[in-house]
């Protein structure tokens, strides 16, 4: 460290980056998660010396030992992000101090060392900043940000490591969901849980992913986008899905999402969402809500909408749900009315559209 909490970062430019003609090729169709920029960030930590060595360099491979604790381990943490185009044609990034919190709130879980705020939000700036060119235009597109830490000790032993790597890739994406802003199917699983009291629910780390998998895949084989999880305990209340949060909209202008316990990953667009519905004028609580609920208020017609959200899914609607048992739909299985505003309201924030009174845009 420099001093205080920032890095100084050595700039190495890329010196064989993807020409303009491809990148425009890939830009035309990006997908989600397979296209990469030209650079990455990487930082070095050490037990006793702390973040030092702090680089924007070209995108490569990351050398490893392959005794490094993080694959025997899976000391590991993440971020995700998106840099989108600004209608002004600048760059913005939505709430990337919340992000900062929380990899640390993850790190501290996890046993690994804090990355000062500062030296967060820089890193992402530096690569931003040199791989502004990857950037899509359009209402979809966006440069979604991966930042992530893993323990690099070469050591076997079971204990936290003393040494961390902390990177940055980025990689242009499309929509999340390939049919864009169409309500998505959900799976209900009946035999997995993703987080148990006293676990690493509330932390994004990669081992909570890991144990998702077969869940998810169970969900996909029932033809579902996503698997919703059920609490540890009872299995009765909704927790999250399994990249996303989940609200329940009422007739009564209720707008319900599960409450933090720990086992949730406190999602930056689920708090969003929170502020943005109470300040349209929705009643917003933060209450467990049972499958049985969710079942019985569909039926009734008292649930009018359901809807998930994050960071690469924004805010999309869920249409139908299924469980082994059986499948029902939500509101007439299409996309609701408040889902829809309180997406705008977000993409339009997000984009520089719209004043920002609670400070949550960062422009680059
Ligand atoms: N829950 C899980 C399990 C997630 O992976 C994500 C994506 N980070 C979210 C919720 C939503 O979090 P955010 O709104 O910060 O993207």
């Amino acid at each position: 460290m420099s001093g205080g909490d920032q890095l100084d970062f050595e700039i190495r430019p890329n010196p064989a980056p993807v020409s303009a003609a491809d990148r425009a090729a890939l830009l035309a169709n990006p997908g989600f998660g397979r296209v990469f920029t030209d650079h990455m960030v990487t930082v070095r930590y050490a037990d006793g010396k702390g973040w030092y060595d702090a680089r924007v360099e070209a995108r490569a491979p990351i050398p490893m030992d392959p005794a490094s604790a993080v694959l025997h381990y899976a000391q590991e943490i993440f971020e995700g992000m998106k840099a989108y185009r600004a209608v002004d044609g600048g760059v913005t990034l939505f709430r990337p101090e919340a992000n900062a919190a929380r990899l640390a709130a993850s790190a501290r879980r996890m046993a690994m060392p804090e990355l000062p705020a500062q030296a967060f939000l820089d890193s992402l700036h530096r690569l931003v900043e040199i791989d502004r060119e990857w950037i899509p235009d359009g209402e979809d597109g966006s440069l979604y940000l991966r930042p992530f830490m893993f323990a690099s000790e070469v050591f076997l032993g079971v204990r936290p490591a003393n040494e961390y790597l902390y990177c940055v890739i980025a990689s242009p994406v499309g929509a999340y969901f390939s049919g864009g802003v169409k309500p998505v199917t959900v799976w209900v699983s009946p035999d997995y849980t993703r987080a148990a009291p006293g676990g690493t629910g509330a932390a994004k780390c990669g081992g909570n992913y890991a144990a998702s998998l077969v869940a998810q895949a169970e969900a996909i084989e029932a033809g579902c986008d996503q698997v919703v999880f059920l609490d540890a305990v009872e299995r009765r209340f909704v927790d999250e899905l399994g990249g996303m949060n989940v609200f329940f909209v009422y007739s009564d202008n209720t707008v319900v999402t599960p409450p933090l316990n720990g086992s949730i990953l406190p999602g930056i667009t689920r708090e969003s969402v929170l502020t943005l519905a109470a300040e349209a004028g929705h009643r917003v609580e933060e209450r467990p809500v049972s499958f049985a609920d969710w079942q019985a208020d569909a039926a009734s017609g008292r649930l009018r909408e359901v809807f998930a959200c994050g960071t690469a899914a924004v805010i999309t609607p869920i249409g139908e749900v299924r469980f082994p048992d059986g499948q029902f739909a939500i509101g007439g299985g299409g996309a609701g009315e408040v889902t829809m505003a309180l997406r705008q309201q977000l993409v339009d924030l997000q984009r520089g559209k719209v004043a920002d009174p609670h400070g949550w845009v960062h422009r680059l």
